[in-house]
């Protein structure tokens, strides 16, 4: 007889397959990510339809075959239904779901990532913000989904030589892993010049005070570097970690 495995899991992805089927990609306690097979859940009479969705947290059991997971049972346990009606939500949604895709290989597991994941979706589906909040959100995640990952930038010295930072000169290192001083920039080159309050920024993301980084009026200028530094450091990581 198959052995059925229980897990609770947040589901990010779905593909539609032939004959009312579908693949949900779903992230789990248990198990990190797995691809599990829905067979004919599409089909109005399927007892597994309403059980799981994407943008939901579901209990879910399934049984291994030789090729593929099959879905058995699905119950919803939270679905973040605020998400949906909110444009720059949905936004957000998709590029975090996006960072899973590329960078959570199959079965691989950690709380840690779990338990960020699952914290995250809580705050964005409960929280109302102004436009700006929502992208800063993105890259509250980003760099706290990297630092778990093992990149955890280094933003109180110099990442290569170690020396003190002066804030009128600052640049990111992809290479180095985080802040390098003026000197360092000027030997090894390739880096980005930042401000402090990119720096800063950065800080209370990795702190995770969100209610002082929800009142920081962010400079369109900073949010840019921001923005910047952040996508090169998450192209370089895909690039270390594919
Ligand atoms: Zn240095």
């Amino acid at each position: 007889m198959a052995t059925h495995y229980t897990t609770q899991g947040f589901v990010f992805k779905k593909k539609d397959r032939a004959d009312a089927d579908r693949i949900f990609s779903v992230f789990t306690n248990d198990f990190g990510r797995i691809e599990i097979f829905a067979k004919s859940i599409r089909a109005i009479a399927s007892k597994l339809k309403g059980g799981i969705e994407v943008f939901c947290v579901s209990d879910i059991e399934f049984i291994q075959g030789k090729n593929h997971k099959t879905l058995t049972s699905a119950l919803l346990t939270e679905k973040f239904s605020n998400m949906v009606t909110v444009p720059e939500k949905m936004e957000v949604f998709a590029k975090v779901a996006c960072l899973l895709d590329d960078f959570i290989k199959e079965q691989e597991t950690d709380q840690n990532v779990y338990n960020l994941v699952i914290n995250f979706f809580k705050t964005l589906n409960a929280c109302l913000l102004p436009t700006s909040g929502y992208r800063l959100m993105y890259y509250y995640f980003f760099w706290n989904f990297a630092s778990i990952m093992g990149y955890k930038p280094e933003l109180f010295k110099c990442a290569h030589c170690s020396l003190g930072l002066d804030s009128a000169n600052l640049y990111f290192s992809n290479k180095e892993g985080g802040i390098i001083c003026k000197s360092c920039f000027l030997k090894l080159g390739n880096a980005k010049e930042i401000n402090a309050d990119v720096v800063k920024i950065l800080r209370l993301f990795l702190k995770n005070d969100w209610q002082t980084m929800l009142k920081l009026k962010i400079q369109s200028a900073s949010y840019k570097l921001l923005q910047e530094i952040s996508d090169n450091y998450g192209n370089y990581l895909s690039g270390i970690l594919a």
